[in-house]
């Protein structure tokens, strides 16, 4: 096989951008738009560390302004660069338009091992960051919305939104101005599973179509389908548990930063999750074997290879050695433009970045939307549904002169929650977007990876809001 040059993140998007856009016929100054950077700003503050001054490194950029806000998480990670941070801008816009969640992409980095911080540091460090954002106009309801990613969560979120709420007291709709808040800090129910949870969504519809499933030797469904996760960190964790408890896939091999652990007949992932926190580490699981090397996971003999860790695990000089029929692609770009080339040929499907993993950009346009509507999902309709559930049941019940019981009334009748409708509106846009990409995919033949299909459909609408803006007649 022919060696193809390894390109960083940023060239393996911008490859993956130029690869999709000869498909498209648009203008190629559109299509310059589209694909630069709107705005970077990079900054540097100083935080008391102990008895010293440490001067923190940190980035927000704003890939597209043709929808307002910009959307994307902030990330804390000792490897975060400008570059790095500019190629997750731009996945988050491209990834907004295929889900239909009316933002432009954005995208925050701050340069820091989270790890070796306390939490009151990172407090410190998250209120200055945020500090910085508000004296440049990059933090906002309407303007740019952050959100959890790599090394960041809830609390940060938290941290935050309470900065903000003291610079901006009396803006009604401040708590917006952030998601994948704390649901007691006006978070929504079913953020912090939402990545992971739409990866299993996205698996459920990939796994139940009989054709592709055909194609790539492998039974229709999801159930009992082996699947090897590289990071039980927030993606991972609730990916792997949801595929496994809801989806009865079977997890055979589980990554984290001390090595990896095996056990071809299955690991129970919340067993896992618990045996880390008490021990500090995922070897020496009961009943699995360990792997010292942790890159070895990507090499397992599996159905579905889940990478939920960071960019660039997959590349030219591995590519070749992976065993799995489909890579999920949880993390950001963990896949390189070189190494798609690679599995494309081998027949390995990739089920891309920017869909795969658009689960909790959707939760947090929900949550967002919440905040602005100042109440939550379902508190005006579930009594009333359920009311005229049970007397449609009734009626039905009066009319056939049978009774069901109490236990099916119940199911029947349940008026929805805000859980109800978050992971209801999460399966619709997963399971559409995927068709959406397919559908491009079928359309055009010349296309033989999901991922220029995702681009292409991408593209479209994009292009599609600066044409009606007459912009590029
Ligand atoms: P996280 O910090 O919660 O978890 C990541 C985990 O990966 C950590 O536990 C870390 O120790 C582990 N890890 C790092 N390098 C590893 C390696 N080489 N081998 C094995 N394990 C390794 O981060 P997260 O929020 O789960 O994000 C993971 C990926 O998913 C990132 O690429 C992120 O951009 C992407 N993502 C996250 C979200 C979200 O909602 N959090 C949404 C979309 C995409």
């Amino acid at each position: 096989m022919a060696k193809i040059p390894e390109p960083n993140f940023l060239e393996s998007v911008s490859k993956n951008f130029d690869k999709a856009a000869a498909h498209t016929g648009l203008p190629s100054g559109l299509l310059e738009q589209i694909k630069v950077c709107n705005s970077v700003y990079q900054m540097r503050f100083p935080v008391k560390m102990g008895k010293d001054y440490k001067v923190i490194e940190a980035y927000r950029v704003q890939h597209s302004h043709h929808r307002l806000p910009t959307k994307g998480g902030i990330r804390y990670s000792h490897k975060v660069n400008q570059e790095e941070v500019m190629a997750l801008a731009s996945l988050m816009t491209y990834k907004c338009a295929l889900v239909d969640v009316p933002f432009g992409g954005a995208k925050g980095g701050v340069k820091i091992s989270p790890r070796s911080c306390t939490p009151l540091q990172l407090q410190k460090i998250t209120r200055r960051y945020t500090t910085e954002l508000i004296r440049k106009n990059f933090i906002g309801p309407g303007i740019d919305v952050p959100a959890p990613d790599y090394g960041t969560g809830a609390r940060e979120m938290a941290w935050i939104l309470d900065t903000y709420t003291t610079f901006k007291g009396g803006e009604i709709d401040a708590a917006a101005c952030v998601t994948g808040k704390p649901v007691n800090q006006s978070g929504i129910i079913g953020r912090s599973e939402a990545t992971g949870r739409g990866v299993y969504y996205a698996l459920n519809e990939v796994c139940s179509i009989k054709e592709d499933m055909k194609a790539l030797g492998l039974e229709t469904g999801m159930s009992g389908k082996t699947i090897a996760i590289q990071g039980l960190g927030n993606v991972g964790y609730h990916a792997g548990r949801i595929c496994q408890n809801e989806g009865g896939a079977i997890i055979v091999a589980v990554a984290e930063y001390e090595g990896s652990v095996y056990n071809k007949d299955g690991i129970d992932i919340d067993k896992l999750f618990r045996h880390r926190k008490a021990t500090g580490s995922l070897l020496d699981f009961p009943g699995a074997k360990n792997m010292l090397q942790r890159k070895k996971i990507l090499e397992v003999k599996c159905d579905i290879l889940i990478p939920a860790a960071l960019e660039n695990q997959i590349r030219t000089d591995n590519a070749s050695k992976i065993k799995a029929k489909i890579i999920a692609e949880a993390a950001n770009g963990p896949v390189t433009a070189g190494a798609q080339e690679i599995l494309s040929e081998m027949g390995v499907m990739v089920v891309p970045d920017m869909y795969i993993n658009a689960g909790g950009v959707t939760v947090s346009y929900f949550e967002w939307l919440k905040n602005l509507s100042h109440m939550r999902f379902g508190r005006m309709e579930k009594r009333f549904d359920q009311n005229t559930y049970n007397n449609l049941v009734g009626t039905v019940e009066k009319l056939t002169g049978k009774t069901i019981g109490t236990k099916e009334r119940k199911m029947i009748t349940r008026g929805a929650d805000e859980v109800d409708l978050v992971r209801s509106g999460l399966e619709e846009t997963m399971i559409t977007a995927y068709h959406e990409i397919r559908g491009t995919m079928k359309r055009k033949k010349q296309i033989t990876d999901l991922r220029t299909a995702a681009f292409v459909s991408a593209l479209q609408k994009i292009s599609s809001d600066y044409l009606t803006l007459g912009i590029f007649p």
